[in-house]
This record gives structure tokens, C-alpha cells and sequence, in this order.
């Protein structure tokens, strides 16, 4: 039987291939909001911290695939430090015109790298996993989920916590409550590195019912590199921002959405949009900024509060 490889990723990558090609997928933000780490050299932690933690081979990995184009720039300077070290690494690039051609020849230069597919039942065993998120996501809306449950397992989509048998068996132990939504809040953005920041805002009369980055791990899928490339290649973190803004007004709009919460990191270029997403998206916006991970801040709570009492009052 052939050896099963784990292969980092630093962003969305179609975790459908990854495990069509027989190997594990390993998403490296996914330790982060629980590491008490704090790098030397940094612009956005998220970056800096997995650099670090895969040069100095804190975590064990194969090989590294790093999404350079349409996502992140930090992550491709990082990325190759990382590869300097010495991890074989691959670039990623997602088409910004959306063009499923030119993904396709990505994700045929991606399956190079990973040794040619050998498990190709895999991709429909994603696809009936994340109709199971689907089902999360809405139920969660619905108030029948917690937010913080919904969040832990969909935020796992990227690379469905390694072991798509043991993710199944996480997914359906997850127990449904009732919860009495007052105030219904979108969070946009990069995830929070605040590794309680669900529970918090839950905690202060905030239900998160839209997670904008995890959805669009659930959203895509694909059971062959020609029907993956057609679905992916409007990931929406990849596209125009007016392609992902009219994606978000047709989501928040269907979630009847009280509230939006931005989320921006810290020396990340997604802060430069919190002026277009505020007079394009009409609803009451706070907007907030993290650094290093560890626990949500006193002062970001006081926000979030101040935020809530702003949405029950209007
Ligand atoms: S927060 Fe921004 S800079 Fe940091 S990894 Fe994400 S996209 Fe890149």
C-alpha cells in the first residue's frame, strides 16, 4: 500500500485533489489561534507563525503547497522561506478572472507534484461530507446549532481534520440546541486568531450565523479536476472584490443579517477593503483588528458590546 503523505496547505486549496492523490491534508492556520507563540519576524502572525513552526519543523510535514496568486502575499514570501529550509514546496495560483482553464492547468501541475491520483473515490466522499456542512451552516442560522460548534467543524473543511472517517465521526457528534437568536451577525473577512472569539460574541447577544471565509470551504467541491476547476475558480477570496461583494449581499441577505463583523489582521492586505465593504454592504458594520493569537481582548469585547447594545437600540 502506498505511504500517505502529509501535505501542508496555506490557504484553501481543493482538498478534494489532495486526497485523490492518495495523501493527507494538513491546513497550517488551523493550529494557530491555539499556539502561544510569538514570532520575531513578522507582518501578519498567521504567516510568521506557521514559517516558523515548519522551518524549525515543530510540525511534521511532507511537502508544502502554498497558495501564491489570489490569495495571500505574505504567504508566498513566507512560503519560500519555508521552502528555503528545505520542505519541498509547490505554488498554488487561482485565476483572478475567474478563468476555469487556467485552474485546471494549476490543479493538473498540482496533481504532478502529488504523484498522479491514486484514490480517485475520494472527491465523492468529500462531496457527501460537506453536504453535511451545508446542513451545518444552515441549522446553525436556524439557531438550532451553537455558533462555536458550527464554527469548529467548518473552519476543518480545509483539510477535514486529516481523516476523512474520523471527520465524519466528529461531524455527527455534534449535539443540536436551541438557542434564541436575537441579534444575527455575518462575519467577514479572514477567521478571527482568537481562538474563543465565537464563544465570546455569543456570550455578549451576538449569534455568528455566516462565516464568510469557512463557507466557501464547504460551498466547492468537485469529483474530477475538470468539474473542480469549473467550481472552485469562483472561490471568492480569490476574485474582484465586486465579484465576492455580490456573493456576500445575496448570502447576508438570504441569513437576514442584523450586523456585520469585519475581522482584519494585522499587516494584512484584506484591510484595505474595510472602506469598500462598508459602503457596499448596508448594514450596521464594526470593525475590528487582531495580531497575535491567544484569547479575544478585553477591548474587543467592550466593542462587541457596545456594538450589540448599538444594533438593539436602532
Ligand atoms: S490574514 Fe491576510 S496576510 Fe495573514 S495569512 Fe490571511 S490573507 Fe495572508
Amino acid at each position: 500500500m502506498p505511504v500517505q503523505k502529509k501535505i501542508a496547505i496555506t490557504a484553501l486549496v481543493p482538498p478534494e485533489l489532495i486526497y485523490a492523490c492518495g495523501d493527507e491534508t494538513f491546513d497550517v492556520n488551523n493550529v494557530i489561534p491555539e499556539s502561544k507563540k510569538y514570532p520575531r519576524n513578522k507582518l501578519c502572525a498567521w504567516t510568521a507563525i506557521w514559517q516558523e513552526m515548519l522551518s524549525k519543523r515543530e510540525i511534521n510535514i511532507d511537502s508544502l503547497i502554498v497558495v501564491a496568486g489570489g490569495d495571500c502575499h505574505n504567504a508566498l514570501v513566507d512560503g519560500q522561506k519555508v521552502a528555503m529550509s528545505g520542505i519541498p514546496t509547490h505554488f498554488f495560483f487561482y485565476p483572478f478572472d475567474g478563468s476555469a482553464e487556467y485552474l485546471e492547468s494549476q490543479l493538473l501541475k498540482l496533481r504532478d507534484f502529488l504523484g498522479g491520483i491514486k484514490s480517485p473515490e475520494k472527491p465523492g466522499e468529500i462531496r457527501e461530507l460537506k453536504d453535511l456542512g451545508l446542513e451545518i451552516d444552515k441549522k446553525r442560522a436556524q439557531g438550532k446549532l451553537s455558533s462555536s460548534d458550527a464554527f469548529r467543524i467548518l473552519i476543518s473543511f480545509s483539510d477535514l481534520a486529516g481523516d476523512l472517517d474520523k471527520f465524519r465521526e466528529t461531524i455527527s457528534s455534534v449535539r443540536e440546541t436551541d438557542i434564541e437568536i436575537n441579534n444575527r451577525i455575518a462575519l467577514i473577512g479572514v477567521p478571527p486568531i482568537y481562538h474563543d472569539f465565537h464563544d465570546v460574541s455569543q456570550s455578549l447577544g451576538l449569534h455568528v450565523v455566516f462565516d464568510e471565509l469557512p463557507y466557501e470551504f464547504i460551498r466547492h467541491s468537485g469529483t474530477d479536476i475538470h468539474q473542480i476547476a469549473r467550481d472552485y475558480c469562483n472561490y471568492t477570496f480569490a476574485r474582484p472584490l465586486d465579484f465576492r461583494i455580490k456573493f456576500l449581499q445575496k448570502e447576508l441577505q438570504k441569513r437576514k443579517v442584523d450586523g456585520v463583523v469585519h475581522y482584519t489582521q494585522f499587516a494584512c492586505h484584506h484591510m484595505l477593503e474595510d472602506d469598500i465593504m462598508r459602503s457596499n454592504l448596508d448594514y450596521p458594520m464594526l470593525t475590528i483588528q487582531g495580531d497575535l493569537p491567544g484569547n479575544t481582548p478585553e477591548q474587543i469585547k467592550l466593542r462587541l458590546e457596545a456594538f450589540r447594545e448599538a444594533l438593539e437600540r436602532s
